[in-house]
């Protein structure tokens, strides 16, 4: 797994900006390659100390940090081709935004006091690759209700998947132990020459017999079969921002399949999926909610509650409201995926229509018709027109 940042820069979670500044410029200079010639260890901590930096140095990746850890501000690693890059296609990633300030080397050193960015152009984390055969990558579907979507949510998930196994810690040896493979001589490589008309051709392979190990382990584990790795169920906890939508989908880096006999394991997607809401249509992090309103409240305005996803709210509908109107209850909507603020609720009023009058009823509206300001004319037809073709283009 991937080291805390606060760790690598060994300040607590509450460091101000300045503590995080020092302690940086300490293990930079420390780590430096200048200094550290031919230091393998010191320039992966040099990698590791600057990538911690460029997060907690500015505020808006530390809060993401914060909030979703390594997920939230990308795989830096991806950009280096390294142990976590290759996973998972970020196309359609929620998180493709916060990615991008880690591609290309022009932006990557931005952050840093000194002038290192040539010191880890393409940086990535090569020298930790695992030796073993990595874990697959693992897809789950997350159901969640417009409301869980409006305010985030944080989830407990059970995923049956490959886990290491327990008995011999994923070595897949009871004893531990491994021996020179026999058929690639522990090059993990064969070789198989093949004669053409061009001339011969070396043809290089990964060994069959230990998979490109260059190992094979003694006395198997029973287990697992000596794989390492076996089924397991784990509980995963999920937070989920606000504003998501269907299809998108979180990436918990190394949290998907084991590898077997020691490989890195695979990233978890997290496919987001909305369950459609009986009161609310959503659109984009607007929710639009539908009201039948009676004739003479339409005319006459009132006061009715109308449900949110808070809750229910009171609302004014005001005289003369004409049907189809587009009513707006400020910040009820979804939060919005980047910043603090939230969409809006519509409210779309229409007339009631009864269908089943009494007798009275229709005595009532019988002498309503009498009077001269209840049926269109040309002028307020017209008018009444152009309004409503307004509140349908809000919308469509
Ligand atoms: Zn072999
Ligand atoms: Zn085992």
């Amino acid at each position: 797994m991937k080291k805390e940042y606060y760790e690598v820069l060994g300040v607590s979670r509450t460091a101000t900006k300045d503590e995080i500044k020092k302690a940086y410029r300490k293990l930079a200079l420390q780590f430096h390659p200048d200094k550290n010639p031919d230091n393998k260890d010191a320039e992966e901590h040099f990698k590791e100390v600057n990538e911690a930096y460029e997060v907690l140095s500015n505020d808006d990746k530390r809060r993401r940090y914060d909030q979703f850890g390594h997920a939230g501000v990308g795989s830096s690693a991806a950009s280096g081709g390294g142990q976590y890059g290759g996973g998972a296609s970020d196309l359609n990633d929620i998180f493709s935004a916060f990615n991008d300030m880690f591609s290309g080397g022009k932006t990557r050193g931005g952050g840093s006091p000194f002038g290192f960015e040539e010191a880890f152009g393409g940086g990535g984390r090569r020298g930790r690759a695992s030796t073993g055969i990595p874990g697959t990558d693992l897809k789950i579907r997350l159901k969640l209700t417009l409301e869980e979507i409006a305010k985030g949510v944080e989830k407990t998930l059970k995923i049956k998947k490959q886990v290491t196994c327990p008995e011999c810690n994923g070595s897949g040896s009871k004893s531990g132990a491994t021996e020179n493979c026999q058929t690639c001589h522990g090059t993990g490589e064969v070789r198989q020459a093949s004669k053409t008309m061009f001339g011969q051709f070396v043809n290089i392979a990964a060994c069959p017999s230990c998979g490109g190990e260059g190992r094979i382990i003694k006395d198997r584990c029973t287990s697992c079969y000596g794989e390492g790795i076996k089924l397991g169920e784990v509980t995963v906890k999920v937070t989920v921002p606000s504003g998501v939508e269907d299809g998108n989908y979180l990436t918990l880096r190394g949290q998907g399949n084991a590898g077997p006999r020691g490989g890195a394991a695979g990233d978890l997607l997290v496919v987001i999926e909305e369950i459609p809401h009986e009161l609310f249509s959503r659109h984009g992090d607007d929710v639009v909610y539908s009201l039948a309103v009676s004739f003479p409240d339409l005319v006459l305005g009132t006061k009715v509650e109308v449900p949110t996803l808070d809750g229910a709210v009171k609302l004014t509908i005001p005289p003369s409201t004409q049907p189809e109107t587009m009513l707006r209850i400020a910040g009820h909507g979804i939060g919005h995926l980047r910043g603090s603020s939230r969409g809006d609720q519509y409210v779309k009023v229409n007339v009631f229509v009864p269908k089943d009058l009494s007798h009275q009823d229709k005595e009532l509206l019988k002498e309503m018709k009498k009077s001269s300001g209840i049926s269109p004319t040309a002028h307020n037809d017209e008018d009444a027109k152009g309004f409503f073709e307004k509140a349908r283009d809000i919308f469509s």
